[in-house]
């Protein structure tokens, strides 16, 4: 479908201007193909993490443009040139449950990155996140850490993630999620104006129950099939 027929045009990066200079809406007719797809409540878990997979390399591709690297030399079969080596120490943070879904393809893209696990699970009476299981060693912290969670909706845990990764030492975080709502974007930016989120497409409502609109769902139970109708 062209843009011209489509019957709501994504909203462009430049609509959020203003509001975070480090917000990134990363705009690529693949992405918006992908999205669709796993907006769509037909689409099977199968295919969803099919799809969560593809849409995470897309935004670590473009959230990695600026990683730190150093050129050095190698010999190819045929002669010696010129090539780059990362520099930057890497951690790939998942805030669990559903991040696990956005690990394998941003390990494909960097295997050096170290993974590091973050428990916070969202209290549904409240919506505010709880911490059950964070271990990350005294010394030593990542140069840069990539939070992936596929959905920041009020930033509660994105937010509690942010300030453990802060009190580590992390020298940037850039933070991977397919959906953002407005309300965590903002929530974000105002307790960390440092850091940077890569995100697919801004939606701007929550529901009562705090769930993205119009969203995708749980990521969580559609990545691993634990959706109860
Ligand atoms: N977490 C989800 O999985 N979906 C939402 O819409 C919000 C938070």
């Amino acid at each position: 479908m062209s843009a011209t027929t489509a019957t709501k045009a994504p909203r462009t990066a430049d609509s959020f201007e203003g509001i975070m200079s480090g917000v990134f809406e990363v705009q690529h007719p693949l992405i918006q193909c992908h999205l669709t797809r796993l907006r769509d409540k037909s689409t099977p878990p199968t295919e969803f993490r099919q799809l969560v997979h593809r849409l995470a390399s897309l935004l670590a591709y473009e959230a990695t443009k600026d990683l730190r690297w150093e050129a050095i030399s190698v010999e190819t079969p045929l002669a010696k040139t010129g090539g780059a080596r990362l520099v930057d120490r890497i951690g790939l943070v998942p805030i669990l449950r559903a991040g696990l879904g956005m690990v394998d393809p941003v390990l494909e893209l960097i295997p050096t990155a170290e993974v590091w696990h973050l428990g916070l699970y969202r209290d549904e009476e409240t919506a505010t996140p709880v911490k059950y299981y964070i271990k990350l060693p005294a010394e030593r912290p990542v140069d840069v850490a990539l939070v992936v969670d596929p959905m920041l909706a009020t930033g509660g845990s994105v937010t509690a993630a942010l300030a453990t990764l802060n009190d580590w030492g992390v020298r940037q975080v850039k933070l991977l999620s397919i959906l953002a709502a407005e309300e965590g974007i903002k929530r974000v930016e105002s307790e960390f104006p440092d850091s940077q989120i890569y995100v697919c497409q801004i939606d701007p409502d929550l529901d009562d129950r705090k769930y993205i609109v119009p969203g995708l769902g749980d990521a969580g139970d559609r990545i691993f099939n634990t959706v109860r109708e």
